[in-house]
């Protein structure tokens, strides 16, 4: 059972107070731990006031460290009215204009890296560390990268001899609902709002219920930036009633949304209703492939960071690790010693590695998989329970062993279903096509990985594989310049460089014709 801060008051905002859009540059945000009111949905540049109220959880230490106001389906409402209202300016502004905004933006973030990287840490109970050199760096260099992607988007124009030319305008869309999950709060976030408004258009957002905290001092950057009120919107609380109030609001046309498989089907089906235009990032049930001729060393190494990274809490973690019946028993016999290695630590300490699952009852999620894994006849080698806590301050802390599963028949929950935590199944393969019979054979297709020093097996695989990123001989490569998602069940779309572009705006044909010279 979660601890209570005793001495919060129970107060709300007793007034909305506006956040001022040209007040000088102040110091750097408080961390937001230290203000004892409950974080409120901020409308139009308002913090709201709202009647219901979450408490929000350090899965680390057990501990409430904040209220959450939960946004209604009428401050959802509100929140759309403010976004509709700053359309048209923010819209016309001259792209040079917007972009320069953004660039401070990214600027602030990455002046208030601390504070920021400490918030997201206290959500989630991710290493400090991670947040530090990963979330809060990737969220700066998403507004620095769309400030300018805008400035040098391709223009598309076609000249038709004798007499006409064509070219296609790309316009905004309007009210755009940006919604994300809570394993990256900041980084995905952000990896929505920078293209969305670029591209001029305004949004509603809304990070999960259980770390609202980085997207909320977001909001005093945003303001800080000069991005005018109503541009972005934070609203705050679960998906029912926030989330499901902002995707079926008639007055929003486009809708991001990166979280679970589950959710995603529930978003397209009422999306679909209104035929709005819909991205989909989803789950994933990623294979990471180990061929005998690979470098094996780096293929251990980079295999436990693509399972372990964020305690297994990424959607292109490889929770499925293929490895080559010649290598097999050595493979397992050195992961199975480097994940008995890995033990989880204190996330604020910045020596650790592998901290907190993000909650209690996601904590019991992944215990359960485990469970039904051993029922169904799998191995446990490694882990396979919730860990010792690091110290007395983590003693009620959500804490899970590393843990190495085998023997797990390919049909089965453990190898099919996403677990979303520090779970990792091992099995062995005779050749390539059984590989990827194996690795294809899920509903899932986010990302595959693939260790070989054999070129013309890296390009069949990268062909065959169901995969929306396949990565050879690394993981977690990323650029924004590329296209990122899923097919199959981990999602619609993609995201990033020119497609998040094209995706949040409206493509217009014009055809000019031009008239003969008459003297
Ligand atoms: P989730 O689907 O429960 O929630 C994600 C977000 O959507 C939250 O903000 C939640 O409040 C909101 N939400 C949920 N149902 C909704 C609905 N019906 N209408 C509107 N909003 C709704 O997912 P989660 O547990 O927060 O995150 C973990 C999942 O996210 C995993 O499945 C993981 O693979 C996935 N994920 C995917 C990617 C990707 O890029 N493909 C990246 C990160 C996480």
């Amino acid at each position: 059972t979660p601890q209570t801060r005793r001495d919060r008051p129970q107060g709300r905002l007793a007034t909305p107070a506006r956040i001022s859009t040209t007040a000088a540059p102040r110091t750097p945000p408080p961390h937001r731990y230290h203000l004892l009111m409950p974080i409120p949905p901020v409308i139009d540049a308002h913090p709201v006031q709202t009647a219901q109220t979450i408490p929000v959880i350090d899965p680390a230490t057990g501990e409430q460290t904040d209220d959450l106001c939960v946004a209604s389906a009428d401050d959802v409402a509100r929140a759309v009215d403010a976004a509709a209202s700053a359309f048209p300016a923010w819209s016309a502004m001259p792209a040079v204009e917007r972009s320069r905004r953004l660039f401070r933006l990214a600027d602030l973030i990455t002046e208030n890296l601390e504070p920021l990287a400490r918030a997201e840490s206290h959500d989630t109970g991710k290493p400090v560390s991670l947040a530090q050199t990963v979330d809060i760096p990737r969220a700066a260099a998403n507004f620095r990268y769309f400030a300018g992607a805008i400035l040098h988007a391709p223009g598309d124009l076609h000249d038709m001899p004798p007499d006409a030319i064509n070219l296609t305008l790309r316009k905004p869309r309007g009210v755009c609902a940006l919604i994300s999950p809570w394993n990256l709060p900041l980084y995905l976030l952000t990896w929505k709002i920078a293209p969305a408004i670029a591209t001029g258009n305004t949004c509603v957002c809304k990070p999960s219920e259980l770390t609202p905290t980085t997207a909320h001092l977001l909001m005093e950057l945003v303001a800080r930036a000069d991005i005018p009120p109503g541009v972005v919107n934070m609203l705050q609380g679960p998906a029912d009633p926030t989330g499901q109030a902002m995707v079926t609001h008639p007055q929003v046309p486009t809708i991001s949304f990166t979280g679970s498989t589950r959710a995603g089907r529930w978003i397209a089906q009422h999306a679909g209703r209104d035929l709005k235009r819909v991205s989909l990032e989803l789950g994933g049930k990623n294979p990471a492939l180990v061929f005998d001729d690979a470098d094996i060393e780096h293929a251990l190494a980079t295999c436990m960071r693509a399972a372990f990274t964020n305690q297994g809490q990424i959607c292109l973690c490889a929770s499925r690790l293929l490895v080559h019946q010649h290598i097999y028993d050595r493979f397992l016999e050195r992961f199975c010693a480097a994940a008995r290695d890995l033990r989880p630590g204190d996330p604020q300490d910045p020596d650790t590695r592998m901290g907190a699952l993000v909650s209690h009852e996601h904590r019991d999620r992944v215990d359960g998989f485990v469970r039904r894994a051993r029922e169904q006849g799998a191995r446990v080698l490694v882990g396979g329970r919730p860990a010792e806590p690091p110290n007395s301050r983590c003693a009620r802390g959500a804490f899970y062993e590393p843990t190495v599963i085998t023997d797990a028949d390919p049909a089965c929950e453990i190898e099919q279903e996403e677990v979303f935590g520090p779970v990792v199944t091992v099995s062995p393969f005779d050749d390539e096509d059984e590989a990827v019979a194996r690795a294809n054979g899920t509903r899932y297709g986010l990302a595959a990985t693939v260790f070989t020093n054999d070129l013309s097996r890296a390009h069949r695989l990268a062909r065959r594989l169901d995969a929306g990123i396949v990565w050879i001989n690394c993981w977690m490569v990323r650029d924004l310049r590329t296209p990122f998602g899923g097919m199959k069940q981990s999602g619609v779309g993609r995201e990033g460089g020119l497609e998040a572009i094209r995706f949040f705006t409206e493509p217009t044909n014009v055809c000019i014709q031009i008239q003969e010279h008459r003297p």
